[in-house]
């Protein structure tokens, strides 16, 4: 059995620890910010998450879903708000499966604490990794009074994240690396529930404001209340920076969210007072480096929050590594790595590009007639013929199908739907046998 260092114990570095603990390793977590049980480290940024399918069958491989499931909300459509207030809702599948809407902070809390159950795992918090010798796989620690300690180990993941400083010192040796800031940043605006503690929209929808260049996003907390996000450019016309007092903040508002604002008491207040963030996808290769070390979740693919998949990719590197383990054995780290890299870059570049394209479909299509008339020939289509056409949306959300080959496939779809979509009459006719020969007549020769 091995000596194991985590870097990084947040969502993905919990529930690797799990899975490590319980092929018999002995594993120790360095994490840089004090215990999120104790402290409230979430504070402004607590930030709400989508798990996923892919989520859960990772979450079920380590044995934890049950804790997991006590803390999250269904959810089982979109609801779109327009500039009036008029509300849209549009099911994620045609069964309506639910995705779940889960608070990020209450997440890390439960997988830390099941993490800690096992023997042979050791967390240590306020220990920032300031230093990694790649190949003795040894780590240098600083608390938070800058005083260092140095830990050899076996073998060192860094799960520490998009600013991972275990990336760091792989990429001052053969390393690929780019870092893509988009135009936007976020700022979280919480919802609070109403006195009763009902919440004050639907908790069982995604909530969008969509606005084409911005939008607003709402998901649910189990107390009731919801937690928003605003998404919106740095600079530029409708942007963070022309927002700089409570005047301008009342008017956007007004202007764009009017049915948001009786729900927002304290607007201004959690506005001004919560820091804004910038988002990045960060692509990079190699992930390992030799038998000794591999990056893993947002330390090895960092990407726009924007198909809610950042974790749940994480937490299917920690499962596809745990299978990859199971056929090579516990012995064989070279392979073990090499397999494990080999089998998750392509889904890492393809889940960044897929959160790209639905950040124009989140902030823009949904409000759009086209989109919308092309979610319901999709859905006709799969609930005809659910072994031919999985749309991309539930190739992504609802199955294990690679994000690789979900990609390829959704762009197939794109090509077949642009010319289903511009059958004369299209708007009339979209139920009709016609229209589903001709998208699987396509779909047959594509
Ligand atoms: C606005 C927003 C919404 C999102 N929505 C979703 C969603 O709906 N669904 C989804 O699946 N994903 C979502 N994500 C993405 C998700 O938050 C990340 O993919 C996920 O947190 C990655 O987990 P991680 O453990 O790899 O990294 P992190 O969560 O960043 O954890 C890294 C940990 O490492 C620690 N650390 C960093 N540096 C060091 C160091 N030098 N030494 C020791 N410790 C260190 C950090 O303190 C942290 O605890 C969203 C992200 C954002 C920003």
């Amino acid at each position: 059995m091995k000596t194991i260092t985590i870097v990084g114990g947040g969502l993905v570095g919990s529930l690797l620890a799990v899975f490590l603990a319980k092929r018999g390793h002995n594993v120790s977590v360095y994490e840089r910010r004090p215990d999120p049980r104790r402290t409230n480290v979430y504070a402004g940024r607590s930030i709400n998450l989508v798990v996923s399918h892919r989520g859960w069958t990772a979450l079920k491989a380590a044995g934890v879903h049950e804790a997991v499931e006590r803390i999250v909300v269904p959810v089982h459509a979109r609801m779109t708000h327009d500039r009036e207030g008029n509300t849209t809702r549009l099911p994620y599948s045609i069964d309506e499966r639910p995705i779940h809407s889960v608070s990020r902070g209450e997440l890390n809390k439960v997988m830390l604490t099941e993490a800690e159950m096992f023997p042979n795992v050791k967390l240590h918090f306020g220990q920032r990794c300031a230093a990694v010798d790649l190949d003795h796989a040894t780590c240098v620690f600083e608390n938070e009074a800058g005083e260092p300690t140095t830990v050899k180990a076996d073998l060192v993941f860094g799960s520490d994240g998009a600013p991972s400083a275990v990336r760091q010192e792989m990429m001052k040796g053969r390393f690929t690396f780019s870092q893509t800031f988009i135009e936007h940043d976020y700022k979280e605006i919480a919802f609070a529930p109403k006195p009763d503690g009902t919440p004050q929209m639907d908790p069982h929808c995604l909530h969008i404001w969509p606005r084409r260049w911005f939008m607003m996003m709402g998901l649910a907390n189990t107390d009731g209340g919801f937690t928003g996000t605003l998404f919106m450019p740095h600079e530029g016309e409708f942007s963070f920076d022309t927002i700089k007092d409570e005047k301008d903040l009342m008017r956007f508002f007004g202007d764009h969210f009017k049915d948001a604002i009786p729900m927002l008491p304290d607007l201004a207040e959690q506005y001004f007072r919560n820091p804004q963030s910038n988002l990045a996808i960060i692509r990079c290769s190699p992930w390992t480096h030799k038998d000794k070390v591999a990056l893993i979740g947002d330390a090895a693919h960092a990407i726009v929050p924007f198909y809610g998949e950042g974790m749940n990719a994480g937490y299917e590197d920690c499962k596809v590594l745990n299978d990859i383990l199971d056929q090579h054995g516990d012995d064989n780290w070279g392979t073990v790595l090499d397999a494990y890299h080999k089998a998750r870059k392509p889904n890492g570049d393809a889940i960044a590009d897929l959160s790209l394209r639905n950040f124009v479909e989140m902030r823009d299509l949904v409000a759009d007639p086209q989109f919308i008339l092309r979610k319901k020939i999709e859905g006709r289509l799969q609930a005809r013929h659910p072994d031919k056409w999985l749309p991309l949306y539930s190739q992504v959300k609802f199955s294990d199908i690679g994000y690789k080959a979900a990609w390829d496939e959704g762009l197939r779809h794109d090509r077949i739907m642009e010319q289903v979509l511009a059958m004369p009459g299209i708007e009339e006719k979209w139920e009709s046998e016609e229209v589903e020969k001709v998208a699987l007549g396509l779909l047959g020769n594509d």
